[in-house]
């Protein structure tokens, strides 16, 4: 074995709330994780300000600060956590293989998916300035719908999400306007119909974001033109929402585990963590386009080192179960 091979009981691939809970049940169970926090150390939340629905928080955290206490956390119990991004996996073995930043090997008996999924931007440069002020632009209105209580915004998009988070954002806001770029919704029927009875959402076809308008430190309107006619005009908002989906971050997984068409991973045993390859788990976004919450990425974080754990124990007799679960 070069000396450059690191062998691993537990691997944890990724640094949101299902990597680091995963690396809390992991550690507390003698599993002694190495966990790689990936390109955005602590995943999505460190782009969100104010976390309120995390239970044990009455009083809301920032996202930063809640996964530098998860972080923690997780050391606390031993995790050693490491910076550095997974590059390339062999699972093709009893053993399974990572290469970190292309060139240190680990050889893991377990490993624990939590790559997450990343919202899916226009790319504008003013969205991207007011995303990264956290002025105004979000991806997630389940997050961050609450602070526009009252207030106008504008979505943009025109699948489930979209609808599902226009239809939410409805409830709170004194006006929702829905920006669809072609002449139809992609969303299911019932979906669309929801929106269209909604008295205060607006929709406007054919029309695309031409810029994110703001005062330098928060959004105040959006400037919009009609695709058809070429026209712009103004929008008042105080919130801009993207809600044009998510990707996977599963792209070093293809071909080496089921996913499905849109590179999610698929559990092989619904209930459970298990991917289609023995002693490979997933958490997290990674494998969910439905909930997409931080709580339920620490849920299945949880799973998945608990099925770690279970696996190991069947596997080596020397391992002990620690977990009082599976007494
Ligand atoms: P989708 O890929 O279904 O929809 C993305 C939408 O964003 C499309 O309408 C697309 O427009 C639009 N879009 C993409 N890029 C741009 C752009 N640059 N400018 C403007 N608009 C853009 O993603 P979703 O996240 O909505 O859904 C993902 C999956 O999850 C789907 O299978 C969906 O059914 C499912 N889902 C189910 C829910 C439920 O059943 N409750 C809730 C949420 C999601 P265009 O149509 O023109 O391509």
């Amino acid at each position: 074995m070069s000396d450059k091979i690191e062998k691993v009981k537990c691997l944890i691939i990724g640094s949101g709330p299902a990597g680091y809970t995963a690396a809390v049940y992991a550690a507390r169970a003698n599993m002694a994780p190495v966990l790689y926090q990936g390109e955005q150390p602590g995943g999505q939340l460190t782009t969100t300000n104010e976390v309120e629905n995390f239970p044990g928080y009455p009083e809301g955290i920032t996202g930063p600060e809640m996964m530098m206490q998860l972080q923690k956390q997780a050391e606390r119990f031993g995790t050693d956590v490491r910076h550095g991004w997974v590059s390339k996996v062999d699972f093709s073995g009893d053993i399974h293989k990572a290469w970190i930043n292309e060139e240190k090997e680990i050889h893991a008996d377990t490993v624990i998916i939590s790559t997450g999924a990343s919202a899916k931007y226009l790319n504008l440069p003013s969205e991207q300035k007011y995303l990264k002020l956290g002025g105004g632009v979000s991806a997630c209105a389940v997050c961050d719908g609450f602070f526009y209580r009252n207030q106008e915004v504008v979505i943009v998009g025109a699948g489930d999400s979209a609808c599902e988070e226009a239809h939410y954002l409805s409830k709170l806001c004194k006006k929702v306007t829905m920006l669809v770029r072609r002449d139809e919704f992609r969303a299911s029927k019932i979906m669309v119909n929801r929106v269209k009875n909604t008295e205060n959402i607006e929709i406007l076809f054919n029309t695309e974001t031409d810029e994110v308008l703001g005062d330098g430190q928060v959004v105040n309107g959006v400037r919009v033109f009609n695709n058809k006619t070429k026209e712009k005009h103004d929008i008042e908002a105080t919130g801009f929402f993207v809600a044009i989906g998510h990707k996977p971050n599963t792209d070093i997984f293809k071909g080496i585990l089921d996913l499905d068409e849109t590179g999610y991973i698929i559990n092989a045993v619904p209930g459970t963590s298990k991917t289609n390859v023995e002693g490979v788990f997933v958490s997290g976004d990674a494998a969910d386009h439905v909930y997409r919450q931080a709580i339920t990425a620490a849920g299945t974080g949880c799973m998945a080192a608990l099925d770690a754990e279970r696996y190991l124990a069947a596997k080596d007799s020397d391992f002990e179960v620690a977990t009082s679960t599976y007494n």
